[in-house]
């Protein structure tokens, strides 16, 4: 059976005594592209059987299904069309979908088309109020690497949320350029989440949207781009930082496979957040070395090669803000 994984409380936030607003729960994942297990990546240690699409997408459907995300961020989609918008769409999701300019999906024998991100939101929940598909650039150059960022409103507290998902260029030797997309999209970010001061004279400036960016970066902690991130003007804070007890500490892996070049166990997926109009308020535990087991991602048991990041999210009281 598939290993539990705990909804834990997040550390350094002290338990509230009023009831929060209803939390949002947020999903990211990597999802591994279906044309990439079986024809590029060579996961040494994961039974081809394992890979078989027709298996596999049920359990990736079953995860997403467990935890019900109101919002859901994914990496490496090539089954969009045929899969994930009908499923998600008769569960009462929208979604979105931008696949990568010259995904290498399409070098494979019998490809499902291009991979890309998708964006899902609950539609109970949020009323769409803008959409911007982006293609990342560096140092003003088009890149390979994209993002969908939507502009929601939440039904029913009437506030705002912005919702970024993207997927920054792998492999080592390329951190310049993840740190160049990655300012890109900060840069991207800030022109759409920030709102003019209202022409009505009886309401408060409205001030920046709060922001979730959701995201494979590619990047461990100790990179360029993580920095950018965490010190931007957004005011931006990573979730899964809450999970150590200090509260500053990222979890020692989402993502472990094993190639014919070795071993690879690294944190390089990410939940961002506005700290300053959101808290976090539960966070989906990451499973230990023996739930993941010897032979390491993917597996009978993980669809995929990176681990699904999960948390909850409330709007913080604004009590100088008279709605
Ligand atoms: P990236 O380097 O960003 O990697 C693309 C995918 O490969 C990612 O999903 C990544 O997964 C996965 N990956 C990472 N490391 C490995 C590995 N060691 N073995 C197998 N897969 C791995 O690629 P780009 O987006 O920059 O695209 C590069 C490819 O795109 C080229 O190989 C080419 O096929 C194609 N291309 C074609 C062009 C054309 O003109 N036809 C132009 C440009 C690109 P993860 O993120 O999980 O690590
Ligand atoms: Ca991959």
């Amino acid at each position: 059976a598939r290993p539990h994984r705990a909804l834990v409380l997040p550390s350094g936030v002290a338990h509230c005594h009023h009831k929060p607003n209803p939390p949002i729960r947020i999903m990211q994942w990597n999802i591994l592209a279906q044309a990439l297990g079986e024809g590029k990546d060579s996961f040494v240690r994961c039974p081809l059987d394992a890979l078989n699409w027709q298996e596999r997408k049920y359990l990736i459907l079953e995860e997403i299904l467990t935890y019900r995300p109101d919002i859901l961020c994914l990496q490496e989609v090539d089954h969009y069309h045929d899969t994930f918008q009908p499923i998600m769409a008769s569960l009462g999701y929208q979604g979105s979908f931008l696949a990568k300019p010259w995904s290498p999906c399409l070098d494979v024998e019998q490809n499902n088309g291009p991979d890309g991100c998708a964006l899902f939101y609950r539609r109970s929940r949020f009323s769409l109020q803008a959409t911007a598909h982006l293609r990342l650039s560096a140092m003003m150059l088009p890149t390979n690497q994209v993002a969908i960022v939507q502009t929601l409103k939440c039904q029913e507290t009437g506030r705002r949320l912005c919702v970024a998902v993207t997927h920054l260029k792998a492999r080592s030797g390329w951190e310049k350029l993840r740190s160049a997309q990655g300012a890109n999209l900060l840069q991207s970010l800030r022109g759409i989440t920030f709102q003019c001061g209202s022409s009505r004279h009886d309401e408060a400036p409205l001030g920046a949207v709060p922001l979730v960016v959701c995201g494979d970066f590619n990047a461990e902690p100790s990179e360029d781009v993580y920095r950018r991130f965490s010190s931007s003007a957004l005011g931006l804070n990573s979730a899964y930082k809450l999970l150590s007890a200090n509260g500053e500490t990222e979890p020692a892996y989402t993502s472990w496979k094993i190639r014919p070049s070795g071993e690879s166990c690294s944190t390089l997926d990410y939940i961002w957040y506005s700290h300053e109009a959101l808290s976090v308020q539960r966070l989906l535990d990451i499973p230990t070395e023996e739930q993941i087991g010897p032979d390491r991602l993917p597996s009978y048991h993980y669809p995929s090669d990176h681990l699904s990041l999960l948390c909850d999210v409330s709007f913080r009281e604004q009590p100088h803000r008279l709605m």
